[in-house]
């Protein structure tokens, strides 16, 4: 499936090829910044995403992309998306891709809806996705009181008991929102509070903020809908029962690399290793944002990366063309 726009039909006329000299996985800040540095460079490239905007679009109040000093996540990545629309020579499909695999000339991508592509060179940024507590009532509960994506629930709490758990950035980012709008929060943290200072700070100013550091949740409560949520030091002890109407589960974060396990050198928390250039163990797919073992997981960093990963597969693209074009066969 298309997403918004085809701009098939302004590049040649012609249906959807099947080869492309680059193939960018995920459409969150990396993947958009790379296929408009991809475009710009006049590559033949194909963005294939689950989604448009990727993590960015669940939060409310960003403060430290520049140029602004306060937007939100759906106008940011809005505007991410309209400056992609604009670009020539980038097709696009809202696809999930399920494996990639390397042959003779590059890599061959099998997609979600049946479709199957070639590249010379790869992207993934893919990004990261939501860790689960695990605990008894998490799954039965979901999307009746318990909640991953702040965003969208927020107005319905308005004023009523809550637990947040977790204690970094996104948790902290969470307790203090639903403070705002007059909740009363509890935010459990299994170890110390790991955010920024400044939202530290806010948190221990906001009056309808407690905070329980070492504890760990034990179980979700409630039949329909959550009423509660049972709670202990870590590593055991007396547990203590909260009543709450919803718990927004913010405990971080892990990467999304199914589709290339199998093909690349990872770290211990499976993160893509990277080099400077964005290049990973495997001559020609290039990694970048959050799925990477780079430093920070930010939206601005996110981009930056994708705008190195799509000027190193340009200039790796470019130099096996010249190298087929002097040998007469596929580099
Ligand atoms: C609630 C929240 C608030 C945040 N607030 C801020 C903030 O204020 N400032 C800030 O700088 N950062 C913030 N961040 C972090 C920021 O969102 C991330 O650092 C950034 O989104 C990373 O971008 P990315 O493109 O690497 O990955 P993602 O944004 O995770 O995008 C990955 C994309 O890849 C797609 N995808 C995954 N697997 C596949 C597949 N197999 N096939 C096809 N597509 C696939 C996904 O659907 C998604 O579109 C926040 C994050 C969250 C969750």
């Amino acid at each position: 499936m298309l997403f918004l726009q085809d701009p098939a039909a302004r590049l040649s006329g012609k249906g959807e090829r099947q080869r492309y000299d680059l193939v960018i996985i995920g459409g969150g800040p990396a993947g958009l910044t790379a296929a408009v540095y991809a475009s710009l460079q006049h590559l033949h490239a194909l963005l294939l995403t689950r989604d448009l905007g990727g993590q960015a679009v669940d939060t409310s109040r960003i403060k430290n992309y520049m140029g602004y000093d306060l937007i939100s996540g759906p106008e940011l990545l809005g505007k991410f998306r309209d400056q992609l629309l604009t670009q020539k020579y980038i097709e696009h499909r809202l696809d999930e891709v399920l494996r990639v695999d390397q042959t003779p000339d590059g890599f061959s991508l099998q997609t979600s809806n049946g479709c199957q592509y070639q590249a010379p060179a790869v992207i993934v940024a893919t990004g990261m996705h939501r860790r689960r507590l695990d605990v008894p009532g998490e799954k039965r509960l979901q999307r009746r009181g318990v909640s991953y994506r702040l965003v969208h629930e927020l107005a319905r709490y308005q004023g009523q008991p809550v637990a947040v758990i977790g204690g970094g950035n996104s948790g902290i980012g969470a307790a203090t929102e639903l403070a705002r709008i007059g909740g009363c929060v509890t935010l459990v943290s299994s170890g110390p509070l790991t955010g920024d200072a400044n939202d530290i700070e806010q948190l221990a100013a906001a009056e309808n903020i407690a905070v329980l550091i070492d504890h760990e949740v034990v179980v979700i409560e409630g039949e329909d809908q959550v009423t509660g949520v049972r709670v202990q030091p870590r590593g055991g002890g007396v547990e203590r029962h909260l009543t709450v109407a919803a718990v927004f589960i913010e405990v971080g974060f892990l990467p999304n690399i199914d589709c290339v396990a199998h093909l690349v050198r990872r770290n211990r928390t499976g993160e893509i290793e990277i080099g400077q250039d964005c290049g990973t163990s495997v001559p020609g797919l290039f990694a970048a944002g959050d799925v990477t073992d780079g430093l920070g997981q930010r939206i601005i960093i996110a981009a930056g990366e994708g705008a190195r990963a799509a000027l190193a597969a340009g200039a790796y693209v470019r130099a096996r063309q010249n190298k087929t074009t002097t040998e007469g066969h596929p580099a």
